[in-house]
């Protein structure tokens, strides 16, 4: 293992109260005790009186403590920032090794000038995600684990950040160990088997074999594949595309929902030209809205671009948003639009009611029973709050699971829970029809791999770097 020792600025740019600088490795203590002056120390000099205790000086660093004192260029003799400090020493720390936080006024030039020093002091700038490749190369979390604090980082709503947590503290792991740990039981007895052909079928009994997989293996793995597609939403959130005719309103209900005029609003019909995305917070679910270009025949090359795009976002969305007028009736370019959404979870909109009352509003076919259908006013916001409503309810059902407290694995981890859901249930229809052991030992091997790889056990390098090159520097 690489044991250079790493830095980096853990606090995002800009101007704030405090920004960190960090450290992680073995010449942590020695690059603090080189460039931090304790007050304490400062103001026995000061009287002039002798140190009482030199705890502070040198690498005595006493660990889980907090110092406070300055930070001084010991070239320059210069001071550069008053600072908090705190030490973790190995292996009680977020990576195992020794780590240093220094705790600095949040002003860009002070933090990077200290990051400066530390570099110039033999630390090297870490690299996105390397604090936690360290923390899992060091064994002290599971690649679920590790793969959950960038979920932490980039939640986008309370209920996406309680899902995250509860992987931090590894709800996924354990399940997937357990499995593993009755596959690896069940291929030591299938490998005595092999050795004792005589008595293999009291070392491994088909019938109980079969039941064992199925309620021990297979059951949970298709659990937590089905867990990924429901809860998959509270990581990247739930994809509504709207469309309709132009000029129905769509970009005005996108700019009513996000509250601001991030779409452009005109008369004339096609100005939304491209599609534009925004995230926002629907009853704690993480919803991001796609307003797309008018879905209508057009022979302007940038708008045939844009119909295209619709086309794309509408097999992409989870929800469709089909927005029609209240005050028009339903064109030939409606009943197209229809067909090409009907087959998504869709609601249609009746939009701009405030220019009709309930007899000349829009009239809804019949065929169009079977999707939900809300009325708003997207420019003056009724209907609006109930719209939300729907949302969650055509997406998530009237009554919502609590999704934040499952397990939800990712996409690669979900994959590879389908590569051992495959070989397990292939063992179970070779233990059905009598097959050779060696064969069944050939798929156990293949599932406890794909397990592995889930907790990162036997994960490739590379599939390594792309991981952790998904996080910030500094984490
Ligand atoms: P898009 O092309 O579908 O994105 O439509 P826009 O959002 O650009 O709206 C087209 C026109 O309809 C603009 O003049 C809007 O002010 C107007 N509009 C949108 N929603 C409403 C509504 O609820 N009521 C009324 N009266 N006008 C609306």
């Amino acid at each position: 293992m690489e044991n250079s020792t790493i830095a980096a600025i853990a606090t995002p740019g800009g101007r704030g109260g405090i920004g960190i600088i960090k450290l992680s490795g073995s010449k942590a203590l020695s690059i603090a005790s080189a460039i931090f002056s304790p007050a304490e120390a400062e103001r026995q000099a000061r009287a002039g009186q002798s140190r009482s205790s030199n705890e502070e000086s040198g690498n005595g660093f006493k660990s889980h403590r907090l110092y406070y004192g300055h930070i001084y260029d010991p070239e320059k003799g210069r001071v550069l920032d008053e600072v908090l400090l705190s030490v973790m020493k190995a292996p009680r720390s977020y990576t195992r090794e020794d780590v240093v936080e220094i705790n600095a006024h949040g002003g860009q030039v002070a933090v990077n000038a200290i990051l400066e020093l530390v570099l110039r002091c033999g630390a090297r700038l870490a690299d996105p995600g390397e604090f936690t490749k360290r923390a899992f190369l060091n064994g002290r979390i599971d690649l679920t684990q590790a793969e959950a604090v960038i979920d932490i980082i980039n939640a986008r709503t309370a209920k996406s950040l309680f899902m995250a947590a509860g992987q931090v503290s590894g709800n996924l792991k354990s399940q997937v160990e357990l499995i593993r740990a009755y596959l690896i039981e069940l291929l030591t007895r299938t490998e005595a088997g092999l050795d004792f052909p005589d008595e293999v079928a009291e070392i491994v009994d088909p019938r109980t074999a079969i039941a064992e997989i199925q309620s021990d293996v297979i059951k949970p793995l298709q659990n937590l594949i089905q867990q990924h597609v429901e809860g998959n939403v509270l990581r990247d959130g739930l994809k509504v595309a709207v469309v309709g005719r132009p000029n129905v309103g769509k970009s005005s209900l996108l700019n009513r929902l996000v509250q601001k005029e991030r779409a452009i609003v005109t008369a004339l019909p096609g100005t939304t030209r491209d599609t534009i995305e925004e995230t926002l917070n629907i009853k704690g679910y993480p919803v991001v809205l796609v307003d797309t270009a008018g879905l209508h025949t057009t022979d302007d090359p940038i708008e045939i671009f844009g119909i295209e795009k619709t086309i794309e976002s509408i097999k992409r969305a989870d929800l469709v948003l089909f927005m029609v007028e209240a005050n028009c009736a339903l064109t030939a370019e409606d009943h197209k639009i229809i067909e090409l959404v009907k087959s998504r979870p869709t609601i249609s909109v009746i939009n701009k009611i405030d220019l009709v009352n309930e007899d000349n509003c829009v009239d809804i076919p019949d065929d169009w029973a079977s999707i939900d259908c809300v009325r708003i006013s997207a420019l003056y916001g009724h209907g609006v709050d109930l719209l939300k409503e729907q949302i969650v309810e055509t997406a998530f059902g009237q009554n919502p699971i609590d999704i934040e407290d499952r397990v939800i694995p990712n996409l690669r981890q979900k994959l590879l829970l389908e590569d051992g859901l495959e070989a397990t249930q292939a063992i179970a229809r070779e233990l059905e029809n009598g097959l050779p052991m060696e064969l069944i030992a050939i798929h156990l091997q293949d599932a406890i791999e794909a397990l592995g790889q889930v907790l990162g056990t036997s994960v490739k390098v590379d599939v390594l770097d792309q991981i952790f090159s998904r996080f910030c520097i500094g984490k």
